[in-house]
């Protein structure tokens, strides 16, 4: 048989362009399985049939106009097990899979349709009897060619395998050394969801990674129903991981590869590299024809709630403005796991099964338009960063604390009721359109705040490192002045000025702008002062205090006066309140009264100099 779609005769396969575009479509080929014998005994009518290598032709029953389907390969009942392997492309995923990129191969299609016999051939005839070599499916004719590949290599590799099931939503290790117990799904920013605790085995040789698959596929869940005598009952994913030390080649020589500098492997955890994913998924299936009952009935409810969880983050990014939407990989554990080979940075590649017959057109149906859809989907590939590469420590903070608001936003988002508003579909996706820009908007403005926020708080130590300085040089002025007095003896000569006369107005100005008298209160003393007439020439000698008197009670004034910060709360009290209450004047305030201080002390420095020394 030709080889079809081959990754070698086409350049839609073509190696040497890698996936390192910006954008890379999910590849889907589709394979139809040839009538059963029991469908021919009930005589049933085909009605699909392949036009070329990549076109599907599906005649509907009543005789309507034929619908076609394209894909990247399409492989009719007739096609081998070889031929399947040699045209689907797995082997380019192979090879960049050992590039360091992530890959991943999924069988997808109703129940019955050929999804485990694609994979793995037909189910095992008795215990521990291997599948015959040429009915081997596309993962051991993979393994085989993959350990081939790595022998052609002059560069040491590490291979390693685990294998799991979803079954009833719940991840069970399937190359577990006890019993398979449930195991829960993490996410890290690192490694997006993992499974945690799942078995990693090493393996060096292809006999023994063909044994973990026997494990495994002995230990999955299966049961007989009417459309299939071995149907799966679970999801399973068996993943290779590839690691190596020094840079690969392509296969043509032509490209130079980025070193991997592979990190030490934390106990339990995969180690980076590539790897190679193969998921079975179990068929979906309509209840009432696969006659499922009691335990049978749940895992089928369950096998399809997953299916459709799984389908709805494939409609959602066939969104255009799927950047900007939410993608709910966290419905089920099987969009977890799929998560990043569906819309993150892996190279994927589908494979969609169905049956010919006519009966089981409704749901052949669904899958064609299923993959056609998927078709459409991109992924953007990477190969892992090497840890050199690792982002600096404060933009990884920073990017964590992002991705903490998005998460917050978009949960707010999430719990906006639709229904409760009212809208309809359509206009659902227009308001979370525009909520989005709000959302932008609203981070924007947020941004701009915290920006203003530092600039005010610099300002305001700014202030508090002055207001320190002020608040020493009064201390010391304080002392100065104190010392100048003891000098001082009380003698002829001019009265010293009346204290509130000293005091600047702003400070009169804390006890209100208005005395009881109506008066200005700055032409008055504070009920605390010594007593004194309105003008201080004509104050009596016996009234007039000791200038260390007015000096301690201009020093009292100084230093009970509290400061407030500049950046203050809002006034609680009236808007005509004393400016002086208001923090920002504080400082200016202190530095006018330092002023008087130290025209205070000169004057006492010089009457002081002017007098006899005391007896
Ligand atoms: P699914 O996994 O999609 O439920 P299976 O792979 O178990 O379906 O296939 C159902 C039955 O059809 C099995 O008995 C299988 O051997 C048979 N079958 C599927 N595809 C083919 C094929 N291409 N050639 C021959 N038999 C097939
Ligand atoms: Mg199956």
């Amino acid at each position: 048989m030709e080889e079809r779609g081959s990754p070698d005769g086409d350049p839609a396969w073509n190696l040497e362009q890698g996936p390192e575009g910006p954008e890379t479509p999910i590849q889907v080929v589709l394979r139809v399985r040839p009538m059963s014998a029991a469908e021919l005994r009930r005589g049933e009518q085909s009605a699909l049939h392949c036009s070329g290598t990549r076109t599907l032709q599906v005649s509907p029953p009543g005789g309507g106009p034929d619908v076609a389907f394209r894909f990247g390969a399409v492989l009719d009942g007739a096609s081998t097990q070889d031929d399947v392997f040699r045209a689907c492309g797995v082997r380019r995923l192979g090879e960049l899979a050992l590039r360091g990129f992530s890959c991943t191969v999924f069988t997808f299609g109703q129940t019955g349709s050929g999804k485990t016999y694609t994979l793995t051939g037909p189910p095992p005839q008795g215990e521990g009897v291997p599948v015959p070599p040429s009915l081997a499916g596309i993962m051991q004719r993979t393994f085989a060619w993959l350990l081939d590949r790595v022998q052609q290599l002059d560069v040491p590799v590490t291979l390693r395998a685990s294998y799991l099931e979803v079954y009833n939503e719940q991840i069970r290790d399937l190359l577990s050394l006890g019993a398979p117990r449930p195991l829960p799904v993490r996410w890290n920013k690192t490694r997006g969801f993992y499974v945690e605790q799942l078995r990693v085995v090493e393996f060096g040789s292809l006999g023994a990674l063909m044994e973990l698959l026997q494990m495994g596929l002995s230990r999955r869940r299966s049961s007989a129903h009417t459309l299939n005598q071995a149907s799966s009952r679970s999801h399973a994913l068996l993943t290779l991981y590839i690691s190596h030390q020094t840079p690969l080649p392509s296969p043509h020589g032509a490209l130079i590869l980025q070193p991997q500098q592979m990190p030490p492997v934390d106990p339990g955890e995969p180690p980076a590299g590539g790897k190679l994913c193969f998921v079975d998924l179990a068929g979906s299936e309509k209840v009432a024809a696969t006659g499922s009952r009691g335990e049978l009935m749940l895992e089928a409810n369950s096998i399809n709630r997953s299916l459709l969880a799984l389908g709805h983050c494939i409609s959602l990014l066939l969104d255009p403005q799927r950047k900007q939407s939410h993608i709910p990989f966290r419905d089920s554990k099987l969009t977890k796991l799929l998560a990043d080979s569906l819309g993150g940075h892996g190279v994927t590649l589908m494979v969609a099964c169905v049956s010919p017959s006519a009966q089981c057109l409704p749901e052949t149906l669904s899958t064609l338009r299923y993959a056609s859809r998927a078709q459409r989907v991109t992924t953007r590939p990477q190969a892992p960063r090497s840890p050199k590469a690792k982002p600096p420590q404060h933009l990884e903070a920073e990017s964590l604390q992002l991705q903490e608001e998005n998460l917050h936003l978009r949960s707010q988002l999430g719990q906006m009721d639709p229904k409760a508003s009212g809208l309809s579909g359509a206009r659902v996706a227009w308001a979370q359109r525009n909520l989005y820009g709000m959302l932008q908007e609203f981070m924007l403005e947020n941004e701009r705040l915290r920006k203003e926020k530092k600039h005010l708080q610099s300002s305001r130590d700014l202030a508090y490192s002055e207001q320190r300085i002020l608040a020493r040089q009064v201390r010391e002025l304080e002392r100065r002045l104190l010392s100048a007095c003891c000098f001082q003896q009380p003698g002829p000569g001019p009265a010293p000025p009346c204290p509130c006369v000293m005091v600047p107005p702003l400070l009169c100005h804390v006890f209100g702008s208005k005395a009881p008298g109506n008066g200005p209160l700055s032409a008055r003393p504070p009920p605390w002062a010594p007593p004194c007439c309105p003008s201080s020439a004509k104050c009596s000698r016996e009234r007039s205090h000791s200038e260390w008197t007015q000096t301690q009670v201009l020093a009292e004034m100084l230093t009970e006066e509290k400061v407030m910060p500049s950046a203050p709360p809002l006034p609680t009290g009236p808007l005509n309140a004393s400016p002086v209450l208001r923090g920002g004047a504080a400082v200016p305030n202190l530095a006018r009264r330092l002023e008087a201080l130290r025209d205070q002390i000169g004057t006492s420095l010089r009457r002081g100099r002017s007098q006899p020394p005391p007896r």
